[in-house]
């Protein structure tokens, strides 16, 4: 590890004005970027402790929430108001990693994951767009049963890793952001970015720029929300497949749904089309695979993914068929 320098940030406008020196980093709970740091992947100059800004979990008048990005993963899943509106995310983020990395992991952090993709980890030994631009990608002809499907291309096919992030994707979450000409807000599904012929920028952040709070609008229909995670082993494995979803049922006919997926592409991946799809049909098993159909066509799988899709259009038509049932 390269020698930096470490500063406990006060507040948010603290972080932002160290985050102004060269080689810079946010450290959350650390539970991924000590790791790229002993890789040697991030070779940062400056650690910026943000786990002394806001923890907090505000509850809105309307109903919606303010999490503070410094936030534990534990404490947001355990939360008495995200357990009881919006069940997707505490299920979501008791899915992922262990219970030690949850009390560890921030909210900010978890959103700022870096991918799990097994070449970019290899740094002594393969080629990677995404921790080396232009360098070449070994996955592509490699082994690539964990890589994505949707939003691919070229350059990388690499998967978000968060469980956390799929929910909030599919919840309308927004993000609450602060860099040194101010605050701003964008909604979570515009924060990451797709790889295209840049793999290595993946997000629309400006350098420094800080996550402050994700906000969870109200949202009735999130109180009958789900997140279904399909793996290889029961605990502690990222998701091949996963699934959020929330949905309203009303007189047998899909009035409102929300739907994201994990595991499959470089971003958390709102299913929009399979929404748009879904509104004013039949609430069916058919009407729930016909929308998966629609959502997957642009699937492009690798050699040895090609089984997510099937996964994912099952996981999908499962996921709606239960809370289809579970309403009354
Ligand atoms: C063994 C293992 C298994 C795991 N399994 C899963 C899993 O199944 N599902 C899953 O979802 N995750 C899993 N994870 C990942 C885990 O969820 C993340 O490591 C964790 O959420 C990161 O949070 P952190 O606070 O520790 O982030 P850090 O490691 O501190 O930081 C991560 C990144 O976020 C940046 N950052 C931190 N805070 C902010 C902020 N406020 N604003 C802007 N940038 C910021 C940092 O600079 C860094 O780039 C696993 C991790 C491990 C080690």
């Amino acid at each position: 590890m390269k020698p930096f320098t470490y500063a406990r940030a006060v507040d948010a406008a603290d972080a932002v004005r160290l985050s102004g020196a060269p080689d810079a980093r946010y450290l959350g709970g650390g539970t991924n970027l000590v790791d790229l740091m002993r890789e040697t992947i991030e070779l940062p100059a400056a650690l910026i402790d943000v786990t002394g800004l806001s923890s907090t979990i505000e509850e809105r008048a309307d109903g919606g929430l303010l999490i503070g990005a410094a936030t534990k993963n534990t404490a947001v899943a355990e939360h008495r108001a995200v357990r009881s509106r919006y069940p997707a995310l505490s299920r979501a983020i008791l899915s992922g990693a262990s219970g030690q990395i949850r009390n560890m992991a921030t909210v900010g952090g978890n959103v700022m994951q870096r991918t799990r993709c097994a070449y970019f980890y290899d740094a002594a030994g393969s080629r990677c767009n995404k921790r080396d631009p232009g360098q070449g990608c070994d996955a592509t002809d490699g082994f690539n049963r964990m890589h994505a499907i949707l939003g691919t291309s070229p350059s990388c096919a690499a998967t978000h890793a968060s469980d956390m992030c799929v929910a909030l994707a599919a919840l309308d979450a927004i993000v609450h952001l602060s860099r040194a000409s101010g605050e701003r807000t964008l909604p979570l599904t515009d924060l990451h970015r797709l790889p295209g012929d840049r793999p290595d920028v993946e997000t629309v952040l400006e350098p420094g720029e800080l996550i402050t709070a994700v906000e969870l609008p109200a949202l009735p229909l999130a109180k009958r929300s789900t997140y279904r995670k399909v793996r290889d082993r029961a605990s502690y494995a990222f998701a091949l497949v996963s699934v959020a979803a929330a949905l309203e049922v009303r007189r047998g006919t899909v009035a409102d749904v929300r739907l994201a997926l994990g595991g499959v592409a470089p971003k958390p991946w709102r299913a929009w089309k399979a929404e748009e799809a879904l509104r004013g049909q039949p609430a069916t098993e058919e009407s729930f695979r016909a929308a998966a159909d629609v959502e997957l066509a642009e699937a492009r799988p690798l050699r040895d993914n090609g089984f997510k899709v099937e996964l994912a259009r099952r996981t999908i038509t499962a996921v709606l068929s239960e809370l289809n049932g579970a309403r009354a």
